[in-house]
């Protein structure tokens, strides 16, 4: 089963997008498969991480600037392949388990739609599928 998600992103932030996934899942009827979490961006990315603490997002960003700065002999006439590089670097997609109807993730772990060109709409897709 296929689900799609709109969201506004902000400039630069990390979206928790748990709670959308976790719905996917309930309404797919699915209590064990795989569940596949997709962005068809290419300024964007999917990834699991810390959802306790927030200073884990900021630093996380930071660290990001820091590892793919926007330079100046960049060629991209959009101007932000800056981000392109954040994209793939964190990736277009999370595969999860699916137990008990449920997705399997650590104490701390949530699902984060990452943005890094906003603000802008986006989508993500949920896949879900039993086995
Ligand atoms: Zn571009």
């Amino acid at each position: 089963m296929l689900f799609n998600f709109q969201l506004r992103t902000p400039s630069q932030g990390l979206v928790d997008i748990t709670n959308e996934v976790t719905e996917a899942i309930s309404e797919s009827g699915v209590n064990e498969g795989i569940c596949v979490v997709f962005c068809p961006h290419t300024t964007a990315a999917i990834t699991i991480n810390e959802n306790a603490d927030p200073d884990v997002k900021t630093d996380f960003l930071m660290g990001m600037d820091k590892t793919f700065p926007d330079m100046v002999s960049f060629r991209h006439a959009e101007g932000n392949s800056d981000a392109h590089l954040k994209s793939s670097a964190i990736g277009a997609s999370e595969t999860l388990i699916v137990t008990k109807g449920k997705p399997l993730l650590g104490t701390w772990q949530g699902i984060y739609f990452c943005e890094f060109d906003g603000p802008r709409t986006r989508k993500f897709y949920v896949k879900v599928m039993g086995g």
